[in-house]
């Protein structure tokens, strides 16, 4: 590995920043995905200290330096399955699925992301329903107003999608449930 000092500060600002969403260990092995100007994969070997990055500079960059201080700090997820190797983000969201909290957490920081990067609405929206589905698992209804920020922000970049419409009836409906429950 060969990360410049100035590249581990840039990685330890991205780490600060939430931009780290998860890292997930497999042997000697460490995988992650960081939201960059794109959601980038990493891949780092331990051992070896070899590291791959989607990113333009393919490795030993912010992204990397970012997981290097993720996984340091404790923020990461053992894997028992081999398949982790091949399908990481399969593997970190099952472990997330099991603290609906935190799965929240890293899903509104996609999403917020997402929303300003995704073109198509897409992801977006995808993100935004798990996020809805996931406020209402983890029982948080104070996350309610700032998903209907994310929703008004939606409508204005897609005001002309049917999506944004079924958005707004999901949306309404787990309000309802929120509301009733008070
Ligand atoms: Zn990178």
């Amino acid at each position: 590995m060969q990360i410049e000092e100035r590249t581990m500060k840039k990685g330890e600002e991205y780490y600060r920043k939430g931009r780290v969403l998860w890292v997930v260990k497999s042997g000697e092995k460490l995988f992650s995905k960081v939201l960059g100007s794109y959601p980038y994969h990493v891949e780092i070997n331990l051992e070896s200290g070899e590291n791959l990055c989607t990113c333009p500079l393919g490795g030993d960059c912010k992204h990397v330096a970012a997981t290097l201080i993720a996984y340091k700090k404790g923020a990461c997820f053992e894997a028992i399955s081999k398949t982790a190797e091949v399908f990481p983000e399969a593997t970190a969201l099952e472990f997330l699925g099991e603290v609906p909290s935190l799965a929240l957490d890293v899903t509104l920081r996609e999403l917020r992301f997402q929303l300003s990067a995704d073109e198509s609405g897409s992801e977006a929206a995808n993100l935004f329903i798990r996020a809805l589905r996931l406020a209402e698992k983890s029982r948080r209804p104070e996350v309610i107003h700032l998903l209907e920020e994310f929703l008004e922000e939606y409508r204005h970049v897609f005001p002309e999608y049917e999506l944004t419409k079924r958005l707004e009836k999901m949306f309404k409906a787990v309000k309802e449930k929120f509301q009733k429950a008070l």
